[in-house]
């Protein structure tokens, strides 16, 4: 195709991740035309492989959204750990158990590879996906009935409504003059892939120090992923570490029901809340990491931007349906009036955990003895919670 030719689609998303392969594939279901702008394609599933060291807790909501759109299968004949119980605690003395029974299920969640997730995404496209794939944006222009994206090969993509899912640093955002507010935390977290000395585990949990939380996420056969929450030098540092000495560092600072793990392999992140002062722009509309990111204490990041692309996908869809215009202004009002406070409490509420949880001060101190008594002996509670965390309310 001539690269001064205007292509015409419905929608163009830019970002094929987790978030937006999802939008992209429950519009297509729908028999939307759309364009989907990656700068790098899922790499191909190998068994054999190590799991990737960016993983992701996937709760009941996003699950049986993903079960919907058909991806949820792929991926269970791919890689997945299933978790039956989530524990918090400060001493191992006195854990506090979260149990699938509790909202009569037979799991809370699964532990998922971002990449495999993707790529099961991906698998289900139909002809209506069309991929410029690698590829990304260089200029958006809009009017008041359509947006023009223009790709770095010089191709012009035309549509009613663009959907940046470029991730926490999106370019469409900015291109579409969409402002920010938030803070880089003090803290970063380093993550490892380990192996276990015991069986695939069913339980996922995680320590409160005063210098951070320590976690241990299943993933299958005999391995976990690891993640050390601490000042960002000394995670700088751990991050430096031959798998060797890591493995000596972990072993003395995790709990014991760790075991005797092997580091493989691992990485770090910096952590940043950010929120958007709106989630669009004219006809440019925000969704997953573009529109937030949140501490991933509490693992909710992706299951929050799921959230942005079901609620967005059912507007748009019930638009197409009614020949109404898919990126009115109503439609985008009406998305944002319900997802931004939404994510603004799981974000603020995260932020109250990471205060009470993360230092050393003796009233908090008390206060988190308190919240996790609380917790273990209240059964109500301990419900509501659970609700909470696998994103039943
Ligand atoms: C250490 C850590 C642990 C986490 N754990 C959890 C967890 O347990 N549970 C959970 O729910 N969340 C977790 N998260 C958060 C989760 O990873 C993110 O919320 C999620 O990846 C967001 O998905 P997304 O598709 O919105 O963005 P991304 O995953 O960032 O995907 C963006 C996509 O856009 C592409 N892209 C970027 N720029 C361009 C461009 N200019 N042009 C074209 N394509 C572009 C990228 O290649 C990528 O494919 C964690 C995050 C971290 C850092």
């Amino acid at each position: 195709m001539s690269s001064n030719t205007v292509q015409q689609f419905d929608i163009s998303i830019v970002g094929g991740g987790m978030v937006g392969a999802a939008i992209a594939l429950s519009l297509s279901q729908a028999g939307l035309q759309v364009a989907l702008i990656e700068k790098q394609a899922p790499a191909e599933f190998d068994s054999a492989s190590a799991p990737d060291l960016r993983v992701s807790s996937i709760n009941l909501a996003s699950e049986a959204w993903l079960t919907k759109l058909g991806a949820w299968q792929l991926l269970q004949q791919m890689r997945l750990c299933p978790y039956q119980r989530l524990q918090a605690f400060e001493h191992p003395a006195s854990i506090v158990t979260f149990d699938a029974a509790e909202v009569k299920n037979s799991h809370l969640g699964h532990i998922v590879e971002n990449n495999v997730l993707q790529l099961a995404l991906w698998q289900q496209f139909t002809a209506k996906v069309t991929r410029f794939c690698p590829a990304s944006v260089s200029a958006l222009s809009q009017t008041s009935d359509n947006a023009l994206l223009t790709l770095d090969s010089g191709e012009q993509l035309r549509s009613a409504l663009v959907i940046a899912a470029d991730g926490g640093n999106s370019q469409l955002r900015q291109l579409a003059g969409i402002g920010t507010s938030g803070w880089q935390y003090q803290q970063a977290c380093l993550v490892a892939l380990v192996n276990t000395p015991y069986p695939q585990q069913d339980v996922t949990w995680q320590q409160f120090t005063p210098t951070g939380p320590k976690a241990f996420l299943p993933l299958p056969g005999q391995q976990g992923n690891i993640v050390w929450y601490d000042n960002a030098p000394t995670v700088k540092h751990l991050a430096t570490l031959k798998p060797e000495q890591l493995t000596r560092e972990l072993l003395k600072a995790f709990p014991e029901q760790l075991g005797e793990v092997k580091v493989v392999s691992s990485s770090w992140f910096p952590l940043a809340r950010m929120d958007v002062n709106r989630y669009f722009a004219g006809r440019v509309v925000l969704a997953g990491d573009a529109a937030h990111t949140i501490n991933p204490l509490a693992g909710q990041g992706v299951n929050l931007g799921f959230a942005d692309a079901k609620l967005l996908t059912e507007l748009i869809i019930s638009a197409h349906q009614q020949q109404q215009d898919i990126g009115n202004e109503t439609l985008l009002s009406g998305y944002q009036r319900k997802r931004k406070p939404a994510n603004l409490l799981m974000m603020s509420t995260m932020d109250g955990f990471y205060q009470l949880f993360g230092n050393d001060i003796a009233p908090l101190r008390k206060l988190r003895q308190l919240a996790l008594t609380l917790a273990s002996r209240s059964g109500a509670l301990k419900k509501l919670v659970t609700h909470y965390a696998v994103g039943i309310k």
